[in-house]
């Protein structure tokens, strides 16, 4: 399976992509990751990416694309993946449709998971990360077990992100309003776009997602019996 999740900042891309990964045994690819640790370690692309990821807005183009191509041709990637958090403008997604073209390997399905604006900010503004696998917790909805470090990593204390503060959120989803919104559109065109709502509990998120990626599963192999 090779899938897009979209939504907003916030909407539970990261969450569920984690949750969906880890039960169809595909990579999740999440740029937003892979642009954190290399600001962490210092690399000559951390270095360039820091200012704007530290404002909310996006980095390049052309640099989020080579990330995104280079990671896909790890070979995890052959038997599918999860993109979280690319492509995040219309030139990404052409690239990205691009490259998958060259490879004949298309994207199977686009999901978008909505959430309203009001919800993603107080999730944001509240969530703690894991600095060294990325997981996410809420100390509302999904705290870690003991209010203070990672449940994979039990030495390790949680982190506020540095761009989640209620400023640089709302700048955050200004920007996916002007930049990313626009391609469930782009995607629906053809029919590869399904939706989900994001709001409710985890487990109940993650069965609107099953179901909706099912239910492709089902239409997808009633076509295959009828060619
Ligand atoms: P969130 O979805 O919570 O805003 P991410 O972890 O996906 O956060 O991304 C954090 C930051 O990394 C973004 O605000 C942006 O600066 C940068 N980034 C991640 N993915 C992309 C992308 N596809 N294009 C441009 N910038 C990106």
């Amino acid at each position: 399976m090779r899938l897009v999740l979209l939504g907003v900042p916030g909407a539970g891309k990261g969450t569920q992509g984690r949750r969906l990964a880890a039960r169809l045994g595909i990579p999740q690819v999440a740029t937003g990751e892979i642009l954190r640790d290399a600001v962490k370690n210092g690399t000559p692309l951390g270095r360039a990416a820091k200012a704007r990821m530290d404002q909310g807005l996006l980095v390049p183009d052309d640099v989020v694309i080579g990330i995104v191509e280079e990671r896909l041709r790890e070979p995890d990637a052959a038997v599918g993946f999860i993109l979280d958090g690319f492509p995040r403008t219309e030139a990404q997604a052409e690239a990205l449709d691009a490259m998958l073209a060259r490879a004949g390997t298309p994207l199977d399905r686009v999901l978008e998971i909505g959430a309203p604006v009001e919800k993603v900010v107080a999730r944001l503004s509240t969530r703690l990360e894991c600095p060294v696998c990325h997981r996410t917790y809420n100390p509302a909805g999904a705290p870690p077990r003991d209010g203070v470090h990672c449940d994979d990593h039990p030495d390790v204390e949680l982190i506020h992100r540095v761009d989640d503060d209620v400023e640089k959120i709302r700048k955050r989803i200004e920007v996916f309003h002007a930049e990313t919104a626009p391609l469930a559109a782009y995607y629906a065109k053809d029919g590869r776009l399904r939706r989900v709502e994001g709001l409710g509990e985890v487990d109940e998120v993650t069965g609107r997602v099953l179901a909706a990626l099912a239910a492709d599963a089902d239409a997808d192999a009633g076509k295959e019996a009828r060619a």
